[in-house]
């Protein structure tokens, strides 16, 4: 039965290597393309730029974070 265990372990490996790349490279979600196609909002401390779903707004400012949020517009913006 040597050619049995030959093909019942090439049929182990494939399937072992199949779902290993399904784990390793998973299918694109609809959310991913969505969230990378948010728009981009600047921080009116930092000035860094920063998906609008994560941004944190106030005043119709936005801001990357709670401390800066707090810490408010940065001082001679205006
Ligand atoms: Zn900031």
């Amino acid at each position: 039965m040597g050619l049995f265990r030959l093909l019942f372990w090439i049929a182990i490996i494939a399937a072992a290597f199949w779902l290993w790349r399904r784990l390793t490279r998973p299918a694109r979600r609809p959310g991913d393309k969505n969230a990378s196609a948010a728009p981009m909002v600047r921080c009116a401390h930092c000035g860094v730029y920063l998906p609008r779903d994560h941004a944190l707004s106030q005043a119709n400012l936005w801001y990357c974070s709670q401390a800066h949020l707090e810490q408010g517009p940065k001082p001679g913006e205006r």
